[in-house]
């Protein structure tokens, strides 16, 4: 049963606010999760965008700061108390905007600060004194160094999207950062997943968190038709755009692995004639909402994008989700495809799998969300595959962009920490890792004397010793076998 947020006893003004927004019913993340933040306890709570979250964290830290609200103008008697933190500015922004509604009736003060714009601005908000500071951890850090941001009076910190946060590499800054706040503090962490990396960050600074965890929406609504496509790297590009033409797509999302790569599709998609923008977290402010207003606008009918550029986009449905890579994480899988065949809607996804970790990946998408998965293979229009036409030769272009794609992810985590927070630059060619026997040789039936390519996964050494578990190469040549004789 859902309770109203009347029965509770919310201060006056945040009160006012909620009813000016329209809320009347708690989501289940702000039932579970106010009581114990207003509690005093640290959370570590399993929650996505979307359900709410930043009022279940907002309204109990602001009625909480309350106690102590100050209707002085000295910037001193408004230090920083609670500080948020997330991976992206659009999601700083946005939760930013949240927090200003929700406080809009109080004396509190909040402000942002993210990178990628002049500091000027955001320097003079925090020389005014704010008590809420929302920001990401890159231009956070700019501003201690500077001297503009004093952490020594934190009270409240909440690691937002904590997962997309350490993915990016943010986790030495959010170790600095945290070594600049008060011990005595209640600390609040939100992720979609708990991955033990997670676990460690929270056993580091977390104080016996309450656990929250909302039903994650691990279901694939039944009206999107779902296709797996098993394609060599270099032929991806080819199957998009053949099923974009065949299908008649006119507004599709892309989701790509890495930034580069993202970069890199979307120009050679380009290039071909298809009507495409790309976002990513290289590209400036400007940029973005430059290459959003486009999509939105229809000027553009495929928008490219990382996952952490597309958390949060204000696009809620589309004809057609790409995975062009599959995710590395099966929930982002839910949440791609998420953005199609919604409220009834009928909606196309299309995955392609290929080398690496790809079949690993595949049947983790599988088991969570409870469907097997047919692995189909491609087949093109014109019937001379170009790797055989040019004799296996490819320009220097295409091979870069198959191999990075891949290197980036196949980085030492400290190295793509350092890229991370240098804001990406050219990432450092580390040599192929070995490839998925299975994948580097596509299905391709009746053909008498290729190894059965389930037999072929089942044998497959593991690549990066991910799937050593037995359990999984089981699984996994069960589903190569049930692909290769469908
Ligand atoms: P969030 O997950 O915090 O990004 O919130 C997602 C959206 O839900 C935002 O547009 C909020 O304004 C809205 N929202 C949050 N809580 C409620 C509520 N209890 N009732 C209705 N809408 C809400």
């Amino acid at each position: 049963m859902t309770s109203s947020f009347s029965n509770l006893s919310l201060a006056e003004p945040l009160a006012r606010a909620v009813a000016e927004m329209g809320y009347e019913t708690m989501t289940p993340i702000q039932e579970q999760a106010i009581p114990v933040v207003l509690s005093g306890q640290d959370v570590m709570g399993a929650a996505q965008t979307g359900t709410g979250k930043t009022a279940a964290f907002s309204l109990p830290l602001l009625q909480r700061m309350l106690k102590h609200e100050n209707s002085s103008t000295s910037p001193a008697r408004h230090p920083v108390r609670a500080l948020v933190l997330l991976p992206t500015r659009e999601l700083a922004d946005q939760v930013a905007q949240q927090v200003k509604l929700y406080a809009k009736y109080t004396n509190l003060r909040s402000t942002v600060v993210f990178g990628g714009i002049d500091m000027k601005p955001q320097t003079l908000e925090l020389k005014r004194g704010v008590e809420v500071l929302v920001a990401t951890p890159g231009r956070l850090l700019d501003h201690i160094e500077a001297k503009n941001a004093v952490l020594n009076q934190v009270e409240y910190v909440v690691l937002d999207e904590a997962d997309r946060m350490l993915d990016i590499g943010f986790l030495p800054d959010l170790q600095r950062i945290l070594s600049y706040l008060p011990k005595q503090r209640t600390t609040l962490l939100f992720s979609a997943t708990f991955s033990p990396e997670i676990k460690r960050l929270a056993g580091s600074y977390l104080q016996n968190p309450v656990t929250i965890e909302v039903a994650r929406p691990n279901e694939t609504a039944s009206t999107v038709e779902q296709h797996f496509y098993s394609v060599t790297d270099d032929d991806k590009r080819r199957a998009l755009k053949q099923i974009v033409k065949q299908r008649g797509i006119t507004q599709a999302f892309v989701f790509v692995n890495s930034k580069l790569g993202c970069a890199r599709l979307a120009r050679s998609l380009e290039r071909d004639g298809l009507r495409t923008t790309a976002l990513h977290g290289d590209k400036s402010q400007d940029e973005r909402l430059k290459a959003l207003a486009s999509f939105k606008a229809g000027e553009v009918d495929l928008l490219v994008c990382t996952d952490v550029a597309a958390r949060g986009l204000d696009i809620k449905d589309v004809p057609a989700v790409f995975n062009f890579d599959i995710p590395f994480n099966a929930e982002d899988y839910v949440h791609r495809i998420g953005r199609t065949g919604r409220a009834g809607a009928s909606g196309l996804a299309v995955s392609f799998a290929s080398g690496g970790n790809d079949a690993r990946l595949v049947a983790d998408i599988e088991k969570l969300i409870k469907k097997k998965i047919e692995l189909e293979p491609v087949e093109f229009e014109e019937d001379n595959p170009r790797g055989r036409i040019n004799d296996g030769r490819r320009h220097w272009r295409e091979e870069g962009e198959a191999g990075d794609a891949r290197d980036v992810l196949d980085q030492p985590r400290e190295r793509r920490e350092t890229e991370a927070r240098r804001g990406g630059g050219r990432p450092h060619r580390a040599p192929s890792a070995p490839r998925d026997p299975f994948f580097d040789k596509p299905y391709e039936p009746g053909q008498a004397d290729a190894t059965p390519a389930w037999e072929a996964a089942a044998k497959a050494t593991p690549s990066r010793g991910i799937s050593s578990n037995i359990k999984t190469k089981r699984k996994v040549a069960a589903l190569f076998k049930s692909a290769e004789t469908s």
